[in-house]
């Protein structure tokens, strides 16, 4: 899958991981990380992830950039959001979240592992 293309190249210094069909690069930042992640058409955290961890949503935030293609989350009130590239990303834990289309969507992360929520000030689960 070698590219030329900056949005889904290998990441200078980074450590790539491939998590269920999701490609992360990961770069250290003092306390937190950067991430690129490349999610895959068709992705669905409900069916591709949560079969692996013991929560009903994504419990993870999100916070970022979306530099390329178009996802759409849904928290478990119901509330939905989009995101269309290019667009800043800031999702609360608490969430089920897809790809939409036919094309990846690539997203700039920036996070604290466990600790993102309260790093950014956001609640521990969305709610209003
Ligand atoms: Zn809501």
């Amino acid at each position: 899958m070698a590219t030329n293309d900056p949005l889904l190249a290998p990441v200078r210094g980074a450590e790539h991981r491939d998590l269920n069909g999701v490609q992360i690069d990961i770069t250290p930042a003092g306390t937190g990380r950067v991430r690129r992640v490349v999610y895959q058409p068709g992705f669905r955290w409900s069916t591709h992830m949560k079969p692996q961890v013991n929560t009903d949503l994504c419990m993870h935030a999100h916070v970022g950039f979306i530099v390329s293609g178009e996802i759409q989350i849904e928290y478990g009130d119901g509330c939905r959001l989009r995101f269309v590239a290019p667009q800043a990303v800031a999702i609360e834990p608490g969430h089920d979240g897809w790809v939409v289309g036919d094309a990846p969507a690539v997203m700039i992360e920036v996070d604290f592992e466990g600790n993102t929520a309260t790093q950014f000030g956001m609640p521990a689960i969305h709610g209003h």
